[in-house]
């Protein structure tokens, strides 16, 4: 049996100092569903008393969390050359 998280453990990541993705809070304050914190597979984003947090280290690159977002407040770029996920083992 294949568990998920065995696999997403074996993701390695060359982490920008410049974030790929930014992600409009003030936005976030009227957005009652909040998707992104459902749909991330990396869990990046968090609820800490109502408030929406986000980090971009550890993204995996799917794109759900801006797909699924109802307000547009999320701005996604693949990151720059040489960052992001790097290395898969098997
Ligand atoms: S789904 Fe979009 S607007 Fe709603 S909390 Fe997440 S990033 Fe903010
Ligand atoms: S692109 Fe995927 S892994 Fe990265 S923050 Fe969005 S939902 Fe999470």
């Amino acid at each position: 049996m294949v568990i998920i998280q065995e696999k997403l453990d074996l993701v390695r990541f060359n982490v920008d100092k410049e974030p790929h993705i930014r992600v409009n809070r003030e936005a976030c304050k009227g957005c009652d569903v909040k998707p992104c914190v459902y749909i991330c597979p990396a869990g990046l984003f968090t609820l800490s008393d109502g408030e929406m947090l986000f980090s971009y280290e550890g993204c995996f690159e799917c794109g759900a969390c801006c797909i699924t977002c109802p307000r547009d407040a999320i701005e996604w770029n693949y990151p720059r050359g040489g960052y992001g996920v790097c290395f898969r083992a098997a």
